[in-house]
């Protein structure tokens, strides 16, 4: 069977792997020379609940793929030599106002459900934990097996993996749309001509909803900017992902810490403005107040993926055979990454798949 990826981003890159390594020949087709701008410009959380405002149909494929993560990863650094710096040393999910230490209080009756280690904890026991935190934060609650990877390497892997794999790479390829013989996908045509496939996986993130617009399938997804700052020589260390309604951070191997994460609707402009930074310098301020005092060594900028109900659509469109969608991941593209992977492969090798994909219908909004 011949396949085709369209989209090399983390979502697309795992799957290519994943139908490579089961024996199926591979195109992956990228727009731009590298792909997966998104991707590697992300916090890089494996975070089921730290950003989860309340309980949703979504966790248990959130859970399934948290659990994939560790031989993911452990097979790519096999693979390519390049380790993606994966942690798995925890959150500390805090509430900076009264209020949002009722609401966390909330929260964790419910993440008790999947996650039993889930605890809260003293807020001077969060303090010895993580200094950088603000001293008048109002409750914390500790989910220890949250992680976290460098999304640069990761991609990096990927990439590299996706190459060594023997998965026909063709990149500075937009594919201009999808064709079809009776209802039959045929292949992807490009400037250069038509590339030939048997089953067509859109795995091209934000703009997934435009290329299938013209078919006729109703797939909406919107970008959503995210500014993230990069800091350095901070004053204290950062060894948890600290995250609060107001924003994020995450530590990196190297000492240095991501302050996330801003949510704009500014279309496809990858611009990152004065006002994401004084959202994010704020947002510090109110979490870690210590950190002000790092320096500041960049920003990364991405357009999430986002649906109407923030879930992606993972499966195969109605109607067409041979078609099949991966993308809308929305603010959860990096967790989800190794468990869209295998279910895709499920999907496209045998016709469906045992991971939780029902809340990820890409039917779900057909008129
Ligand atoms: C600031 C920020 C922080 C984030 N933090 C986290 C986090 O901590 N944890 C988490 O799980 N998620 C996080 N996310 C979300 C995550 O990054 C995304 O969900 C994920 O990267 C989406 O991956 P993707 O492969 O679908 O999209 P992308 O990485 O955008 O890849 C899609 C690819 O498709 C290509 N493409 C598009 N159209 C075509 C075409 N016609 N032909 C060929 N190629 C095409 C594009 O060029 C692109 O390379 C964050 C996102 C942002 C912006």
């Amino acid at each position: 069977m011949r396949a085709i990826v369209i989209g090399a981003g983390i979502i697309g890159s795992a799957i290519a792997l994943e139908l490579r390594q089961r024996g199926v020949d591979v195109a992956l087709i990228e727009s731009y020379a590298e792909g997966g701008h998104t991707s590697a410009a992300s916090a890089g959380m494996v975070n089921p609940f730290s950003l989860t405002p309340g309980d949703t149909p979504a966790l248990p494929f959130y859970l399934s793929s948290l659990r994939i993560y560790p031989e993911w990863v452990r097979k790519l650094h096999t693979l390519t030599q390049i380790d993606v710096e994966w942690r798995q040393e925890g959150c500390l999910r805090v509430a900076l106002t009264p209020a949002d230490a009722a609401h966390l209080q909330q929260n964790l009756e419910w993440i008790h459900r999947y996650e039993p280690e889930a605890s809260a904890i003293g807020t001077e026991r969060a303090l010895a934990w993580e200094p950088a935190l603000n001293k008048e934060i109002e409750g914390v609650v500790y989910l220890p097996n949250e992680g976290w990877v460098n999304t640069e390497r990761l991609m990096s892997a990927l990439h590299r993996a996706v190459k060594l794999s023997g998965t026909n790479l063709y990149t500075g390829v937009p594919v201009l749309c999808i064709e079809l013989t009776n209802q039959h996908v045929r292949g992807v045509r490009t400037a250069h001509g038509v590339i030939e496939g048997e089953a067509i996986v859109v795995a091209a993130g934000a703009w997934a909803g435009a290329l299938l617009q013209p078919l006729g399938v109703h797939t909406p997804v919107e970008p959503v900017r995210g500014v993230i700052l990069w800091l350095g020589d901070l004053p204290v260390p950062v060894r948890r992902i600290l995250s609060s309604p107001q924003g994020y951070i995450v530590p990196r191997a190297d000492g240095t810490v991501l302050v996330g994460a801003t949510r704009e609707q500014a279309g496809y402009d990858l611009r990152a403005s004065a006002e994401s930074y004084a959202y994010l310098v704020q947002a510090l301020a109110h979490l870690a107040p210590p950190l002000l005092h790092a320096t500041v060594l960049g920003h990364t900028v991405g357009l999430r993926p986002d649906t109407p109900d923030h879930n992606p659509y993972i499966g195969a469109i109605r109607g067409y055979e041979g078609l099949y969608i991966a993308a809308g991941h929305a603010y959860h593209g990096i967790l989800m990454a190794p468990a869209t992977a295998l279910a895709v492969a499920d999907l496209v090798l045998n016709g469906a798949t045992s991971l939780p994909i029902q809340p990820f219908d890409p039917n779900r909004f057909m008129r």
